[in-house]
């Protein structure tokens, strides 16, 4: 992949309306020479939509897209060299593999003897070079979604968009798949961008993640800053499982802050500047560690709870916890062989985090 951070393609105030609904509401998104970007988010936020735009098979209500800052907003969707993967892998039934991805290079007007290189050469990277006269039929889904891949990419786009490319496919072809994917990636170190609806796949593939909420960008970045560092509540509780304790009275000394949940004096991180909304502290279960007595600990913060609700998960046991009657549940999971996981309900516990480990969120 090039290193370089060179923008290949920027979105600017993409707006998309259907009537009176906003599909997409002025999005601004760069995408990077290399990279895999992903766009997540919940249904219906907008990311085939986008994905759409930037293929040119739907247009824009208003905003601008750049290539290499050359405006192609109308250029239509045969005029840009964007290779496309969809969910369904619409390989036609009657062709071979081969005569499947050679399509788009006949299309071009590309030599047979040309042609027949880069097919053996692309079937070759997706792992299918021992099939090439087989018809899509006597292929397993995976690997029928593999020619699909090779079809995208055998005419060398500058681009590749991914809509969902692997979610038709059971849970362990899935797996098998995203690490293909990454794989092709690295090698032919092309641009994706993959939309998914599904966490795991976005933070195991991508370089940067886009999170998409009700057809605006709630945040784009690596996946370990957004997982770390999650700049709304809606990403925080999007991506992954956080425990989330309301404060009340909170105080701030230079780049930490105070307040009070309950009878709990808790302390977190305060890097960016809040507004005047409630606020909440936050810190991700792994981070929590649970005690059947009151943990001596500096730099922690350590409060007192009771177990409500245990679901045995096999290497771990998933753990409900409350602080109080009112306060909302605390959850985390403990290995299968950790004292909290043999607890009875309503058994009183200690719950320490490393204050480092807290920040703010608006609520
Ligand atoms: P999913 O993960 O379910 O595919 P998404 O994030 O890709 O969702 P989009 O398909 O981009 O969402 O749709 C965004 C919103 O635009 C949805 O609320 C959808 O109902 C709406 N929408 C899409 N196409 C049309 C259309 N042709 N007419 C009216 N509304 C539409």
């Amino acid at each position: 992949m090039p290193s370089s951070q060179a923008i290949q393609l920027s979105a600017q105030g993409i707006r998309k309306q259907y009537g009176h609904f906003t599909a997409l509401d002025g999005i601004d998104l760069d995408i990077r020479q290399g990279e895999f970007l992903t766009l997540l988010g919940p249904s219906g936020s907008g990311k085939t939509t986008l994905l759409m735009i930037l293929a040119g098979f739907l247009e824009a209500t208003s905003g601008t897209l750049m290539e290499n800052g050359v405006d192609i907003s109308r250029r239509p969707a045969e005029k840009r060299n964007f290779g496309m993967v969809f969910q369904g892998y619409a390989l036609f039934p009657h062709m071979s593999v081969a005569d499947n991805v050679a399509y788009p290079l006949r299309i071009r007007g590309v030599k047979a003897e040309e042609r027949q290189r880069r097919v053996k050469h692309i079937l070759e990277v997706v792992g299918l070079g021992a099939h090439m006269k087989k018809k899509p039929a006597e292929l397993s889904g995976g690997q029928q979604q593999r020619v699909a891949i090779a079809r995208a990419l055998v005419f060398e786009p500058d681009l590749l968009l991914l809509d969902e490319p692997l979610s038709a496919l059971d849970k362990n072809l899935r797996e098998q798949l995203q690490a293909e994917l990454q794989r092709i990636h690295r090698q032919v170190g092309t641009s994706f961008v993959f939309v998914t609806h599904d966490q795991g796949e976005a933070l195991a593939l991508s370089t940067r993640i886009a999170i998409f909420n009700q057809g605006r960008l709630a945040q784009v970045d690596s996946p370990e800053d957004i997982y770390d560092r999650p700049n709304s509540r809606f990403v925080a509780e999007f991506l992954g499982k956080m425990n989330l304790f309301p404060l009340a009275n909170v105080t701030r000394n230079g780049s930490n802050a105070s307040g009070h949940c309950g009878d709990n004096h808790l302390h977190a991180a305060a890097p960016q500047p809040l507004g005047n909304q409630p606020l909440l502290l936050a810190v991700r279960p792994e981070h929590m560690d649970l005690h059947t007595e009151r943990p001596d600990l500096s730099g922690h913060n350590i409060v007192a709870a009771h177990l409500t609700e245990k679901v045995y998960q096999g290497a771990s046991t998933h753990l409900a916890l409350k602080l109080g009657q009112d306060a909302p549940a605390i959850n985390l999971a403990v290995p299968g062989n950790h004292p909290g996981a043999q607890l009875a309900s309503g058994t009183p516990v200690w719950l320490s985090w490393p204050v480092q480990r807290s920040f703010l969120l608006e609520a």
